[in-house]
């Protein structure tokens, strides 16, 4: 009897954060297409949304597929301020096209500021939404680097994803 595959990935990001012009190259700050009144925000070649970027590691990553540094080369000016929703679409356009499926994925946000709690169920909406996900498939935690570190002092923001993802046999 076929018996359908179960597949993990890990996606990892880091962005340093920085002021935005002309003091630094901090783009506006966005996590999970959500935007974030702050000081300093990412530098990036696109709009630096380090869990779009780890979400599409960890599901290209269960499908031993390039990662998004291999698919967007950030030397490529067509990626330069993209929004990193385009990037979570061609993963689901990527999953369907091998008859994958996401089972869940379990996402944890590192950096000091700003507090992501009043607006977590709207960061895992909108990567549910882009993925054609229940919420309850997409776990998202928030956690600080207690000051110590670029990410403790605020200089850098770093993600974890890992995702489940089925092929149907
Ligand atoms: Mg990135």
């Amino acid at each position: 009897m076929a018996r359908n595959t179960l597949r993990i990935g890990h996606g990892y990001d880091l962005h340093r954060l920085e002021a935005p012009p002309p003091a630094g190259r901090g783009r506006p700050f966005v996590l999970a297409g959500v935007h974030f009144d702050h000081p300093v925000g990412p530098v990036g070649h696109s709009d630096g949304d380090a869990v779009f970027h780890a979400v599409y590691d960890a599901l290209t990553g269960a499908l031993a597929l390039p990662d998004i540094g291999q698919a967007f080369a950030d030397t490529d000016p067509q990626w330069n301020g993209q929004d990193s929703a385009y990037f979570l679409q061609e993963a689901r356009r990527l999953l369907a096209s091998r008859g994958a499926s996401v089972v869940n994925l379990d996402i944890t946000v590192i950096c000091e500021k700003p507090k992501l709690s009043p607006v977590k169920e709207q960061m895992i909406a909108r990567v549910a939404e882009l993925l054609g996900l229940e919420p309850s498939q997409v776990n998202l935690k928030g956690k600080t680097h207690e000051k110590v570190d670029a990410v403790g002092e605020g200089r850098a923001v770093e993600v974890h994803v890992v995702a489940l993802v089925e092929l149907s046999a």
